[in-house]
């Protein structure tokens, strides 16, 4: 019931909302849908005050919503409540990995899931798109799952992200880099993931590679996903995939010829490191 919301009021005339329900949260939204804004660990919208934009008139907590929190593990999925911190996260089988190239310490204590997938940019994505994560989110009286690729457009119209889901797969088959001036606490250059299951060294159907140039929302390299699909791992195999990589990168206009190399370097090496035979 938004009547039972607590308020606080920042100096900047910005009003804390904390919802005690998803229906309250959108409730609130509804009120003010030009005005406000949702906000989790606060890092994000922190680091952007410091910028200089300008807080919203009403932001919207969600720290007091016990269903948005957690790790659950089903048979085929680990489903993670978007307010779950990135330091909860790490103990995620599968993104053990990632976390700790995100942020700090200290950051990763209060940022959240949900939102590091709202960021443009966030680390997490390329992961998450290899991993063929879903997001559950609530947007008016809708909810829906959706695969992180596709919802990646739908964040323009701010719904609320409830659950991250990731599908158990191998995580033998599972490779992410980030690529930084520095090894930790340091913005990505780029940030490259891929999912690669080889069945007799033959690359199986859910082969996914993902990319993030560290400015725009990260994407799926389909044609090279579609070069290596049932084929057996080769040397020239590589090669070939190595090109269609190549081209594939070529056609994205924001990366710079520094980020598209290294990347497809990062990839190809990716790709001899599981060839079979390939340190003898
Ligand atoms: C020093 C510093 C270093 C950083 N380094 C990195 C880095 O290396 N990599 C990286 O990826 N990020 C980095 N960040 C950015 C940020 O900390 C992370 O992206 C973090 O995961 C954001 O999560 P949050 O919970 O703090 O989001 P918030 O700041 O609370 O919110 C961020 C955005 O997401 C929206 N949002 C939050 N939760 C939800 C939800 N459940 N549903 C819908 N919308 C939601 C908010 O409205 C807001 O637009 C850094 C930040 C700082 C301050």
């Amino acid at each position: 019931m938004v009547n039972q919301t607590t308020e606080h009021t920042l100096k900047a005339n910005t009003v804390v909302q904390v919802a005690h329900s998803v229906k309250e949260a959108l409730e609130l939204k509804a009120q003010r849908p030009l005005s406000s804004r949702l906000i989790s660990g606060g890092t994000l919208i922190q680091l952007e005050r410091e910028q200089g934009k300008v807080l919203p008139e009403q932001l919207i907590s969600l720290e007091q919503i016990p269903s948005l929190r957690g790790i659950e593990e089903t048979e085929d999925f680990m489903i993670i409540g978007a307010m779950t911190t990135l330091s909860e996260c790490a103990n995620v089988e599968c993104l053990k990995t990632v976390i700790p190239t995100v942020a700090s310490p200290a950051v990763r204590n209060r940022a959240t899931l949900g939102g590091n997938l709202m960021y443009t940019c966030g680390d997490t994505i390329p992961a998450l798109i290899a991993l063929d994560a879903k997001v559950t989110v609530v947007d008016g009286a809708e909810e829906r799952t959706v695969s992180v690729i596709d919802f990646l457009p739908l964040r323009a119209d701010e719904p609320i992200v409830t659950h991250i889901h990731i599908p158990k797969e191998s995580v033998e088959s599972f490779f992410y880099q980030k690529v930084g001036f520095r090894k930790s606490f340091s913005k990505s250059q780029l940030t490259v993931s891929s999912m690669l299951c080889l069945d007799n060294q033959r690359v199986q159907n859910n082969v996914r590679f993902a990319f993030s140039d560290g400015e725009r929302a990260a994407m799926r390299l389909t044609s090279t996903e579609q070069a290596l699909v049932g084929q057996q791992l080769t040397k020239s195999i590589i090669q070939e995939a190595s090109e269609t990589l190549r081209k594939e990168l070529a056609l994205i206009d924001t990366a710079t010829t520094y980020q598209r190399t290294v990347a497809k370097n990062v990839f190809i090496s990716e790709l001899i490191n599981r060839m079979e035979g390939s340190f003898e």
